[in-house]
């Protein structure tokens, strides 16, 4: 029945998504277990994602999707898309249309789970009034200085402040007349009344609300006050029905004051956070801040730069959002200190393209051969295999002809012992084609080599000869009159130490890779390239895993290099 069948196929997402080799089980979904277990939330789990609109996403954020959506996912709950958009200085909408078309391509649904904090505003004011009148918040008129001088320190306690005892009819007052516009940013804020004294600072009177006169990208001009994020989460949690508020370990000390704020309000329901370790990959940097700075310094092209670790980036150098999810649900969650390797990440891209990318043939560095017994006005087509280990993936016709392209690294003309490619005299395989000998080396007046002529064996067509003969190289090459020219991006780490934001007393950008980009403007590569569409990865052989970049026009084609064929990094350190 319909049930049954929709319970399968969300069943077949579930495992799509999941690397089936993997248990999902970590300490929160042991919690979550034990709660429904238990009958807590009348055993319901509801969870969210709530970015920030102020940068793209970035593979750190994808951790936390995959935790919030695959949770709400396995207990048959429901996750929320939330922006956290209270601070309308540093957010946007293209941040916020761009986060959703990542969350939808990293393959999570949140059609009728998509939500902002403003547009609780009304409530979130409400309930600052009603903090208010039951004598659990004040009006502090002390500036930003004063607050944070009189804060106190871990071994000092806080002074109160001189407004602490308003009388509450004069806070509604004032706090109507902030909302209202009368005050400038900065004359007053909002905060909680807790204990000043507390030893965890984050209770200590903390700001709820400040006058910011400026528009917000969901809300316009309707508010000039906006409410501080430690006020905002726990009540939209709350609104929204969270049972499980998952969230990274800097948060931790806040939750005494995420739970204060929901003792003292008379919220609908009492969300529980819980903390994880943030991810970190090595050689680049995760914060939105710091990301930001990379974009606006022109380090990098934009957000969406293949270098990046958003997720924009990653798509457009090809990574598929099936290996990210893959790399999210293997490096798993725990409140230990997170640091991973990039070969990590780059093991389950690899695993991936394996799998799905068709094989294609091309050059780097292309090296001319003329194959001098071949008929000049002669063109042969091969049909070879898209994949060797998956016929269904079909088939494509390789053009063959008296010229053709090969990699420069793959000829020396004196080989060292162990290079069995081509050398003079010597003979080589064509992959697919036929076997070739080396006759002639041509070269320029400065003794480069410049071009090869080779004679080809007729009966050797599509890799095996008459008599069985046996030859040890085999070379990718390219038809010369067919190829297509391209520009490929070779790309690596975007800063050349593995802990870029530890050197706390440089500037980040000191430490940036000369070599995070390499661009080879003159490569040919087979013509049935032109068909794929952007940011679909195919492999070229010996080369890596490749896909068409958005700035291919039909003049140039543009290809980036998604990853090697194995991992060639020397092992910085072991996790
Ligand atoms: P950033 O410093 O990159 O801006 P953030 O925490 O300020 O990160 P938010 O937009 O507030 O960014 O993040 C949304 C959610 O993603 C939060 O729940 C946050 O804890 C989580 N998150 C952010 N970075 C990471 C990370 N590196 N690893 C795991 N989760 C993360
Ligand atoms: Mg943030």
């Amino acid at each position: 029945d319909l049930h049954k069948e929709y319970r399968r196929q969300r069943q077949m997402r579930i495992r799509d998504r999941v690397d089936p080799d993997l248990p999902t089980t970590n300490f929160i979904h042991q919690i979550v277990r034990t709660d429904i277990a238990d009958g807590k939330n009348a055993g319901t789990v509801v969870t969210r994602f709530p970015p920030e609109p102020n940068g793209y996403l970035h593979i750190g954020h994808a951790k936390s999707m995959c935790l919030n959506f695959g949770i709400a996912e396995d207990f048959g709950g429901s996750c929320f898309l939330r922006f956290d958009d209270t601070n309308p200085d540093k957010e946007n909408r293209e941040y916020v249309r761009a986060i959703q078309t990542d969350v939808h391509w990293l393959g999570f649904d949140y059609t009728n789970c998509l939500t902002h904090a403003s547009d609780y505003f009304d409530q979130l004011y409400a309930w600052a009034v009603e903090l208010i009148e039951h004598g659990k918040a004040y009006v502090c008129s002390q500036s930003a200085e004063e607050i944070r001088a009189t804060r106190g320190t871990l071994t000092k306690p806080g002074t109160p402040s001189p407004y602490r005892d308003r009388n509450i009819t004069e806070n509604l007052d004032l706090f109507a007349e902030m909302r209202s516009g009368k005050f400038a940013d900065g004359a007053h804020v909002l905060r909680a009344k807790i204990d000043m004294a507390a030893p965890n600072i984050n209770l200590r009177d903390p700001t709820l609300y400040r006058i910011r006169h400026q528009s917000h990208q969901q809300t316009g001009d309707l508010w000039c006050i906006y409410p501080m994020y430690d006020f905002t989460h726990p009540l939209s949690d709350a609104i929204e029905g969270v049972t499980h508020s998952l969230c990274t370990l800097e948060f931790e000390d806040h939750r005494p004051l995420y739970d204060w704020i929901l003792e003292n309000v008379s919220v609908p329901c009492r969300p529980r956070q819980i903390e994880f370790s943030r991810l970190s990959l090595d050689h680049t940097v995760m914060s939105k801040r710091l990301l930001t700075t990379l974009v606006d310094a022109g380090h990098v092209t934009g957000w969406d730069d293949p270098r990046m670790p958003t997720l924009s980036g990653m798509r457009r150098r090809g990574y598929t959002p099936r290996s990210i999810r893959t790399f999210c649900n293997r490096i798993g969650i725990t409140k230990k200190d997170q640091k991973i390797e990039l070969s990590a990440l780059e093991s389950c891209i690899r695993e991936d393209l394996e799998r799905i990318a068709p094989r294609r043939l091309g050059v780097l560095r292309p090296l001319k051969i003329i194959v001098e017994n071949y008929p000049e006005d002669q063109t042969e087509e091969f049909t070879v295999p898209n994949h060797p280990g998956d016929s269904t993936m079909g088939t494509r016709t390789l053009a063959f002809c008296r010229e053709i392209w090969i990699d420069e690294s793959d000829f020396i003309e004196d080989p060292p012992a162990k290079f069995f490619r081509l050398a003079p005299g010597r003979e080589v395989r064509l992959r697919y084609a036929y076997y070739i000998t080396c006759t002639r080396v041509i070269k320029d007046n400065s003794g480069r080599v410049t071009e090869l002529r080779c004679h080809y064996d007729p009966d050797s067509r599509g890799g095996g000869t008459a008599d069985g003969r046996k030859v040890k190289g085999t070379l990718h090459w390219v038809s010369a009159r067919h190829a297509l020219d391209a520009e490929i991006r070779l790309y690596n780490p975007l800063f050349n130490i593995a802990d870029p934001k530890s050197e706390t007393n440089r500037d980040l950008h000191d430490f940036l890779n000369d070599e995070s980009l390499v661009t080879l403007s003159k490569t040919k590569v087979e013509a049935s390239i032109e068909q794929h569409s952007t940011g679909e990865c195919f492999q070229l052989e010996r080369l890596g895993y490749f896909c068409v970049d958005p700035d291919s026009t039909t003049d140039q084609l543009v290809l980036n290099r998604t990853v090697e064929l194995r991992d060639s990094r020397p092992r910085t350190h072991t996790s």
